[in-house]
């Protein structure tokens, strides 16, 4: 049998916790159960450690003082140093893989040191300096492998295979990269190794590194999984799986034990921060299930996401909100188009680098809405307000930050009459109007907007109307 298993942060949190990580994959690699386990882990950075080196990058910059870089490397090396020393109990390894840290982190050194004295902080510079986050915690979660008696590697994105466009801080998998993955894994299974691979961060082709985006390494670990035909990919969380709402928000809320990956693509677009928003599309097409598996209950099944569309009845499964969301209702001019409109909008917008969250355009006005993030507020009023300069386009627009959106997610919506009605009666009888609403043909996702202060209520309504956690 053979797994691809990636354990996040919050798993490798200190010492203690990497030696039980190690302990549980010796056990599942070991297990007696008659089935020879071939195991690729995927590691993400040290908890915190991603975050900590995105805050550090810019305020070096902005700082200037090398003995300032100084003082932060070597805190940051006896951190590291330390989870080493209390996950790794064999002294002949605790030494080579300090050595390898010290390596690591005198690369990491340079480069800060570099951006320091240059005064500027690139998207390259900024991903290589982020990736020293999983090149330091791969070399402590080999090595503790090691200690125990498992014949642990450990390699980077690059040496993995991750190919990479020049995407950063969101790259993405170049076509062909598949090959090289299997190419460089595949042996080292056939050794009886287990790889220790850096998540979250790749290689371009001339061999600069690139990160693909907060919480990839899910994304590294399901791309491992298609690439190499695994049977299945195993995403360690301190999470039960994949749940029916945010269970701080929703009373009664549960783990979905099966989801398929359309619902959880859904999901993983629309707020839900189980998951890495593009972990989904790799294994699509091998047809690879993935678990979320929770890490305080190791024997529970997870939530299984697969293949099938549907296995419970339910038309929705989940409700989902994304807080902090900001709508933008733009009136056009009489003079355009609506397509005119909504090319220029758009073009702007994509330019700027706003992401969208929902659109709809009422076919009677001469009107677009657009829900947006509202760290993005800013960004994209002053791109309207440029394509405005002389008036022939918009001829208002105004922008409401007071608002939440939401989502209904379920495969088994589609082509099922009264799903909307359900949802929509839920909230009229709550007393919670709604400003915007949209439902993409797919049919997988009904969404809508409304103001913050209905949002749980609403999201409570929903989630009792469909039953969603039974
Ligand atoms: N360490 C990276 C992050 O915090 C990747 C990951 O955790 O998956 O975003
Ligand atoms: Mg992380």
């Amino acid at each position: 049998m053979r797994l691809v298993m990636k354990f996040g942060g919050v798993a490798l949190a200190n010492g203690g916790k990497i030696k039980a990580v190690a302990d549980l994959i010796k056990g599942i690699k070991e297990e007696a159960d008659g089935k020879e386990k071939e195991l690729v882990i995927v590691t993400s950075a040290l908890f915190d450690v991603t975050d900590l080196l995105h805050e550090t990058a810019p305020r070096v910059v902005k700082e200037g003082r090398v003995e300032k870089v100084k003082e932060f490397v070597e805190a940051f090396r006896a951190k590291h140093d330390t989870v080493a020393s209390d996950a790794i109990a064999d002294e002949r390894v605790l030494n080579v893989v300090k050595s390898e840290l010290k390596e690591r982190i005198e690369e990491l050194e340079k480069a800060l040191i570099g951006i320091c004295l240059l005064g500027e902080l690139t998207a390259r510079s900024c991903d290589y300096i982020v990736s020293f986050g999983e090149r330091l915690a791969a070399p402590i979660l080999a090595g503790t492998l090691q200690s125990i008696g498992i014949d642990a590697v450990h390699l980077t994105g690059g040496e993995a295979g991750i190919i990479t466009n020049k995407g950063f801080g969101n790259a993405q998998l170049i076509t062909g990269a598949e090959a090289t993955i299997r190419a460089r894994i595949t042996p080292l299974l056939a050794d009886n190794k287990v790889p220790v691979i850096c998540g979250y961060i790749g290689e371009t082709k001339e061999g600069i590194t690139t990160t693909t985006g907060r919480g990839g390494s899910d994304y590294t670990a399901t791309l491992i999984g298609a690439a190499i035909d695994a049977d299945e990919t195993w995403l360690w969380k301190e999470t039960e799986g994949i749940m029916s709402a945010d269970p701080k928000i929703i009373k009664d809320a549960r783990k979905i034990p099966y989801v398929s990956y359309m619902e959880a693509m859904e999901l993983s677009y629309f707020g839900a921060s189980v998951l890495h928003p593009r972990a989904i599309e790799p294994v699509i097409k091998k047809k690879v299930p993935i678990r979320v598996k929770n890490l305080l209950m190791p024997e529970d099944e997870g939530t299984l996401i697969g293949n099938k569309s549907e296995q419970t009845k339910k038309a929705a499964k989940a409700i989902t909100l994304i807080e902090n969301t900001s709508i933008i209702n733009i009136v056009g001019t009489a003079v355009k188009s609506i397509s005119e409109l909504a090319a220029r909008i758009f073009t702007v917008l994509a330019a700027e680098g706003v992401d969208i969250i929902m659109i709809s355009h009422g076919s009677s006005e001469r009107a677009i809405s657009i829900v947006i993030n509202s760290a993005q507020r800013k960004k994209a009023i002053n791109a309207l307000q440029n394509i405005n300069s002389n008036g022939t386009v918009i001829r208002d627009f105004t922008s409401n930050s007071n608002v939440c959106a939401m989502g209904v997610v379920g495969t088994g919506m589609a082509g099922t009459p009264g799903v909307a009605g359900k949802v929509f009666s839920a909230l009229g009888k709550e007393g919670v109007s709604v400003i915007m609403i949209s439902q993409g043909s797919s049919e997988y996702n009904i969404s809508f907007v409304a103001k913050k202060e209905d949002a749980y209520r609403a999201a409570q309504a929903i989630h009792d109307m469909f039953e969603m956690g039974k």
